[in-house]
């Protein structure tokens, strides 16, 4: 046979000039920083934000101190000792939010709901169910201890300690939190502003009818749900034909109000892929060849103030380098101080999956425990990286490292669930 003079390309494992993905991933982060735009909002619209203050409580939470059970507030001083029983007299009852004004002597009691303040000279709370009661007066014995069920004022937050710092991505339990110091409005980071368009001749709109050898746009809507679900603010640019002019028009256009341009398509070695070209000429173009499947072929940079993504054109290749790549930087960008935490689950693969050492590899697959309730992970059949099937029908990527080489099956792998990340 004759022998070719050909170049290497992504079916070529250890390619010259290849990065691995965790050196994409720290080029990118070290040219990210955070956006600076504040706003105050309604504590309710801050859920998934980033705090951009310090919040120190006013208050003690709980303002007062305040029995914990439904039951008999007693002083410990009438606590009955060992195997003694003792009898005091119900002098009243406190519910929640109606203090009582009197004060407790010795050998008396007060009933007292969960919450209600604890009365003056009362410390000490018996649960109704260990008491027996007849008419007013209840019997106790001695198992009960000095200082029982009871909430002391500031237990939860004492007034004058910082709660949260800035840089904290607001969960639920926290914005309950703020709440609990009575705030209505935060100080927060503005939302991400993220502009998104498609590239190429053959994408059409949803809505448009059907084109012989065309295809619709699904990159735009993935990437534009995915950034809606993490709170960004989306701009929708459609789609621009593969055009240098209106590539550089578009571009410009979008860096004007972007933070963040995210692109899919024409980033690869075709006669019509105008995306490297264009981003050198209005802006700063790193191109890289990255070590995976799918995804090879990325695009970053900056134009103007905008940091740009010029992800591959293949859909799953589109999802797998934004969340490997651009999610990351997001995060970052918005200034949330922890880290975004996708935990990997080491599974055990319950089918053979090839590969070559040299590139990592995301593979789409259904991830579940099986009845002893050990990890197990199936691929989703067919794993080209324009069927997006095999990933909307997972769970989970398996994550085959750089250096590994083929999975026999039941070999333990890296799982990523896509809950940590959608
Ligand atoms: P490209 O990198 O532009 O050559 O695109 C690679 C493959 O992805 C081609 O088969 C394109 O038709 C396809 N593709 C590009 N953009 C999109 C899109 N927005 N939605 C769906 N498929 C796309
Ligand atoms: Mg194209």
């Amino acid at each position: 046979m004759t022998s070719l003079k050909t170049q290497a390309s992504c079916d070529d494992s250890n390619e010259k000039g290849t990065i691995t993905v965790s050196e994409a991933q720290q080029n990118i982060l070290s040219a990210i920083t955070s956006i600076g735009g504040l706003e105050k909002i309604h504590i309710l619209q801050a859920v998934g934000r980033v705090l951009a203050e310090t919040i120190i409580s006013p208050i003690n939470v709980p303002s007062h101190c305040n029995s914990a059970v439904d039951g008999y507030a007693i002083s410990q001083n009438d606590l009955a000792g060992g195997d003694e029983t003792k009898e005091l007299k119900v002098i009243t009852k406190v519910v929640a939010g109606h203090p009582f004004e009197g004060t407790l002597k010795s050998g008396q009691a007060i009933q007292i709901m969960t919450g209600a303040q604890m009365p003056a000279n009362c410390d000490t709370v018996i649960m109704q169910e260990h008491v027996e009661r007849h008419g007013d007066v209840i019997r106790i014995d001695g198992r009960h201890k000095a200082g029982q069920n009871v909430r002391q004022a500031g237990e939860d937050i004492q007034q004058g300690t910082t709660t949260l710092e800035p840089g904290a991505k607001l969960t639920p339990p926290q914005i309950g939190l703020i709440a609990s110091l009575g705030f209505t409005e935060i100080t927060v980071k503005v939302p991400l502003r993220v502009t998104v368009f498609s590239t190429g001749d053959e994408i059409l709109n949803i809505g448009e009818a059907p084109r012989e050898g065309c295809i619709y746009d699904s990159n735009r809507y993935s990437l534009i749900a995915a950034l809606k679900k993490l709170g960004c603010h989306v701009t929708d640019m459609g789609i621009i034909a593969d055009e240098p002019r209106q590539l550089k028009k578009a571009f410009l256009l979008a860096s004007k109000t972007a933070d963040v341009i995210l692109t899919s398509g024409g980033v690869s070695v075709g006669d019509a892929d105008y995306t490297k070209q264009v981003l050198s000429e209005t802006g700063e173009m790193n191109f890289w060849k990255v070590a995976m499947k799918p995804g090879r072929p990325m695009a970053f940079g900056k134009i103007g103030g905008a940091t740009f993504f010029g992800l591959p054109g293949n859909p799953v290749a589109v999802m797998v380098t934004f969340y490997q790549f651009a999610l990351p930087a997001l995060q970052k960008m918005t200034g949330a101080n922890q880290p975004l935490v996708s935990p990997l689950i080491s599974a055990r693969c319950t089918s053979p999956i090839r590969k070559l050492p040299g590139r990592a590899e995301f593979q789409r697959g259904v991830l579940s425990q099986n009845e002893q309730g050990v990890w197990q992970v199936c691929t989703t059949g067919q794993q080209g990286s324009g069927v997006l099937r095999s990933m909307s029908e997972a769970n989970a990527f398996i994550i085959l490292e750089h250096e590994q080489t083929s999975v026999k099956e039941g070999e333990w792998v890296n799982t990523q669930p896509f809950s940590g990340l959608f």
